[in-house]
């Protein structure tokens, strides 16, 4: 017998999304995975059997193996070597809350079979971000809800709807600390359907009916909305000081707007975990 290579297999790090029944024994599993994007394969005889074991947990992220034959519509799970099992997530109800809710994007939103290794980046980073998060105290809540707001803020980077938030929509204002601190009585205005802000100039200038959309950013607001797009979510941490001295639900609150407005296939009717994790 000669070392053989079967074509059709195939093998990457993934992370489990969901998990449905499928037919009496089987499971249908859809996860994410470094270089094949979304995808579903079937892990046969994976209910009531311990072939699987704790390996198609929600959220447990492994080096999966599995074959599908080009005419395929479903692969089939060879097996699973555990990474990280991100245990913690499925034992804290405001974390669980959470991961469910980045995962129903990716479900709803990213489109199958496409590579996404950024996504898959910034899903994994999150999870362990959302792990690490101390698991009491009253920050707790906050410091998730700031891992939220980074990942939404790149979330939205990554389907090419960022906000624009270096400048005014209209008059090319930079944003700057002297806009800042005039920023303290004169809000800046975020318009969700342009997906950016006005300076207190063209606000004034218009002398305009509202928009509809349109809600004041704190100067608290803008910077943290800038450090969160900027920093890498595995360096998240290094903000907090910063981002405890304020709260995240107004950032969290626009860039879901942003997200619902602009993302086509994002319904926020649709997603049931949204309700558990918008606490006011
Ligand atoms: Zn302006």
């Amino acid at each position: 017998m000669t070392n053989h290579v079967n074509p059709n297999q195939k093998s990457d790090l993934a992370i489990v999304l969901r998990s449905v029944p499928y037919q009496d024994k089987h499971k249908i599993i859809m996860v994410i995975s470094q270089n094949y994007g979304k995808f579903s394969v079937i892990a046969r005889n994976s209910v009531n059997s311990r072939r699987f074991g704790g390996q198609l947990d929600l959220f447990t992220a492994g080096l999966w193996t599995w074959t599908q034959k080009p005419n395929q519509e479903l692969g089939f799970l060879d097996s699973v070597e555990i990474k990280r099992s991100f245990e913690g997530l499925r034992t804290d109800f405001d974390k669980l809350a959470l991961a469910s809710f980045l995962a129903e994007l990716i479900i709803k939103i990213s489109p199958e079979h496409l590579n996404q290794t950024e996504l898959f980046k910034l899903y994994a980073n999150a999870l362990a971000a959302i792990e690490e998060s101390h698991s009491s105290g009253a920050t707790t809540t906050h410091e998730i809800q700031w891992v939220l707001a980074a990942f939404l803020a790149k979330f939205l980077q990554i389907n090419g709807v960022q906000p624009q938030i270096a400048k005014c929509l209209d008059c090319d204002t930079m944003l700057s600390s002297e806009l800042v601190t005039k920023n303290l009585s004169q809000p800046l205005r975020f318009l969700t359907h342009r997906a950016g802000w006005l300076c207190p100039n063209c606000i004034v200038l218009h002398d305009r009916t509202p928009f509809a959309d349109e809600q004041p950013l704190t100067s608290f607001d803008i910077t943290a909305l800038a450090g969160i797009t900027e920093v890498p979510l595995k360096e998240l941490k290094t903000l907090l000081e910063f981002l405890n001295q304020g709260k995240p639900e107004t950032l969290i609150d626009l860039l879901l707007k942003v997200l619902f407005y602009h993302i086509p296939g994002a319904d926020s009717s649709q997603f049931k975990s949204l309700g558990l994790i918008q606490k006011s």
